[in-house]
């Protein structure tokens, strides 16, 4: 009952005098502040602590790809059913969206997603994936994990949270994150209307335990992928004369494309293209008809992003046409969506530092230089204001964790509490800042919180 603990006696009483008024401004600031950590020593009960692990392991040893994550989406609903949590089933394929609370406004988000990489953990341990080829290396059953949690620790507070709180925190498990673009399918399902405000996180083994790092404004760049096709006419390399040569072509065509960050850009504007396919020929002697060369740019402004998407066709085509050659290209949106910059709303940086900041103590709530990878999380921020973060897990005890996507990659469990605690208190503390004016009156309040 450690809600108690936030409420004042006082309004405990007024409470039971006459339910039928209940004000979030009841709560001081005082009770407010010892939300998050009063979440977090829950988390941190053992038996808590056991159970994401067990869940997390399970995850671990099953990853599935994007809009094939069907044995974890299955378990997501078995805990969810086991909490009484109800949920809607499928979103965008494969996805979960969970609802706890009244039903009714505020609605307030959570994400985490769901699909892991198509790639072979090398790291040996107990519960090493039992899929060849598909790891996840990114952290996502760390996230899927995390979110479970933090509905658990909402649905074992409802008692105490239906006191005095309005409001509906809704959980999303979202497919294909790693270049599929799943927060899009969940946002054209419709599963963000009327929601206020989102929140995401990712796990970082840069940062420490305890801590978590992220700024206002854009953090992460938008993200796309490109390919061309690069055609001449094959021959003989001994008699070059008599043919069309488009390894010289793609490979003017790789130079003239550095230029576009390094020559055309704003250099306070920061970019990159980097062509990180490069296929063609196959013999010694033969100059082959065609080459492919693909890769990806980034920019942190959708005008850079469109102005080097158009640019890219140019230096492509141009510099094919100089060597006699023609060229397509193609950005394959339909498979793999550009991904916007991920842009955190300034209203929830103040709101996160000071819940994130009541719970691990503002030194521990670090400023994250913006970085050049992405997310599909940008696509929740296109629609609803949004917030994004990254929670520390490394920890000095333990070995330099690997980076994202390393075959060797590693998660610290011990994180897993203050995962749920945030996603948790996030929520909750929202909610409790966006209460209506007016007394609820209607009902009391309703079953479901
Ligand atoms: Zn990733
Ligand atoms: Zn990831």
């Amino acid at each position: 009952m450690g809600f108690f603990k936030w409420v004042s006696p006082v309004v405990v009483l007024l409470y039971l005098v006459d339910s039928a008024l209940v004000y979030s401004s009841s709560l001081s600031s005082n009770d407010l502040s010892k939300i998050p950590s009063e979440l977090l020593d829950f988390a941190k009960a053992p038996v808590i602590v056991d159970w994401m692990v067990g869940i997390r392991r399970k995850l671990h040893e099953n990853p599935e790809l994007g809009y094939e994550e069907f044995k974890t989406s299955e378990l997501i609903r078995a805990e969810l059913d086991k909490m009484g949590v109800r949920y809607n089933y499928p979103v965008a394929v494969t996805g979960v969206v969970g609802f706890i609370g009244t039903g009714k406004p505020p609605f307030v988000a959570l994400r985490a997603d769901m699909d892991a990489l198509p790639m072979q953990e090398m790291v040996e341990w107990e519960h090493k994936s039992k899929i060849p080829g598909k790891m996840h290396a990114c952290g996502h059953d760390a996230h899927v994990t995390m979110l479970i949690g933090a509905a658990k620790i909402l649905q074992e507070h409802h008692e105490e949270l239906k006191f005095f709180l309005q409001g509906t925190v809704v959980l999303v498990f979202q497919p294909a994150e790693e270049g599929g673009g799943g927060a899009a399918k969940i946002v054209s399902a419709g599963a963000l209307e009327n929601v206020s405000a989102i929140f995401g996180l990712h796990v970082d083994p840069s940062i420490r335990i305890g801590e978590v790092a992220s700024r206002s404004g854009p953090i992460l760049a938008g993200s796309g992928i490109f390919e061309a096709v690069i055609s001449g006419k094959g021959g003989h390399a001994a008699i070059p004369q008599h043919t069309i040569d488009p390894i010289l072509a793609a490979s003017n065509v790789i130079v003239s494309l550095q230029h576009l960050v390094s020559r055309e850009a704003d250099p306070l504007d920061s970019q990159v293209v980097t062509v990180a396919k490069f296929q063609g020929g196959g013999a010694f002697n033969v100059i082959p008809d065609s080459v492919t060369i693909g890769g990806s740019f980034r920019a942190f402004s959708k005008e850079s992003f469109m102005q080097l998407r158009q640019r890219i066709v140019e230096v492509i085509t141009g510099q094919a046409a100089v060597q006699r050659c023609n060229a397509t290209i193609h950005f394959y949106t339909e498979e793999r969506p550009f991904y916007p910059v991920t842009v955190n709303d300034k209203n929830l940086h103040g709101h996160f530092r000071k819940v994130a900041g009541d719970m691990l103590g503002i030194d521990n709530v670090c400023d994250k230089k913006p970085l050049m990878a992405a997310e599909d999380f940008a696509f929740y921020q296109q629609v609803v204001p949004g917030y994004f973060f990254f929670l520390g897990m490394q920890n000095e005890t333990r070995k330099q964790l690997k980076s994202f996507h390393s075959p060797y990659f590693e998660i610290n469990e011990d994180m897993f509490p203050y995962g749920a605690a945030l996603h948790a208190s996030l929520a909750v503390r929202y909610l409790l800042d966006f209460q209506p004016k007016d007394p609820l009156v209607e009902g009391k309040y309703h079953d479901e919180l």
